[in-house]
C-alpha cells in the first residue's frame, strides 16, 4: 500500500494585477481548470482580500500588516488558501473573473475612492493635479483616481500600449530628475523616441 502525505497547504500562484490593482490568487492546473480562490491588494501598509463567499455575496476583509520580514501578499493568498480549503469562500473560473474587473472607458475620479473623507484635502488634491499633470508629461495614462504616492496606481504606458501597476513616487522622479528612462519591465519603444516625445529627458 503506498503512502499519501496530506497536506492542508493549497498550493497556489498569484496573478497580474486588475485594473483596481487587485493579484488574482490562483489554484488548479493552469492549462486544466485555473480557479480564483479570491484577490489580494495593498492600500498604504495593509493588505486588503474580496472574496465570494459560500452563498455568494462579495467580502472584504482588511489583514493589517504583514509580520516583519513576511510579504503581504503571501499572507492573503495564504488566508484564502485557508478560507477556501475550510469551505467557507468559492472558487470562480479564471476566465469568468477576468472579466469582472474590465479596463474602466473614459474619466477617471481625481482622488482613489478608498481616499477617506478626511484625506480629501488641499493637499491631497494638490497632489492629484501634479501627479495627473506628472502622467500626461510623461505619457502614462492613468486607470483611476490618485490613491497617493506609495500605493499601486494601474497605469497604462501611451507609447507602447503596456499596462500594470506602479507607483507615483517612482513615476515622478527624484532629486530633479526624470524618473528611469526604462519605464516598464518588457520593454517600451527606444530611448531616442522616448527623449523625443518627453522634454524631461532632452537635458539628459
Ligand atoms: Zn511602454
Amino acid at each position: 500500500m503506498s503512502t499519501t502525505t496530506t497536506t492542508t497547504t493549497l498550493a497556489y500562484r498569484i496573478g497580474d494585477a486588475d485594473a483596481e490593482c487587485r493579484h488574482p490568487v490562483i489554484i488548479g492546473d493552469d492549462t486544466e481548470n485555473p480557479l480564483v480562490i479570491g484577490r489580494a491588494s495593498r492600500w498604504h501598509r495593509n493588505w486588503l482580500v474580496t472574496m465570494t463567499g459560500a452563498d455568494g455575496s462579495e467580502i472584504e476583509h482588511n489583514l493589517k500588516r504583514p509580520a516583519k520580514g513576511d510579504k503581504g501578499v503571501h499572507m492573503a493568498a495564504a488566508f484564502l488558501a485557508e478560507r477556501y480549503a475550510a469551505g467557507a469562500i468559492m472558487a470562480i473560473p479564471l476566465a469568468e473573473a477576468q472579466g469582472q474587473a474590465p479596463l474602466p472607458i473614459g474619466p477617471v475620479p481625481l482622488l482613489h475612492p478608498r481616499m477617506a473623507v478626511k484625506e480629501r484635502n488641499d493637499r491631497n488634491i494638490a497632489s492629484a493635479l501634479k501627479a495627473f499633470a506628472g502622467l500626461a508629461e510623461h505619457h502614462w495614462r492613468a486607470y483611476g483616481g490618485f490613491p497617493g504616492s506609495d500605493n499601486p496606481w494601474f497605469v497604462r504606458c501611451e507609447l507602447c500600449g503596456w499596462t500594470g501597476p506602479k507607483y507615483w513616487s517612482h513615476l515622478r522622479g527624484r532629486n530633479g530628475n526624470p524618473p528611469s528612462i526604462a519605464r516598464h519591465l518588457g520593454g517600451c519603444v527606444g530611448e531616442d523616441e522616448i527623449r523625443e516625445l518627453i522634454p524631461a529627458y532632452r537635458q539628459q
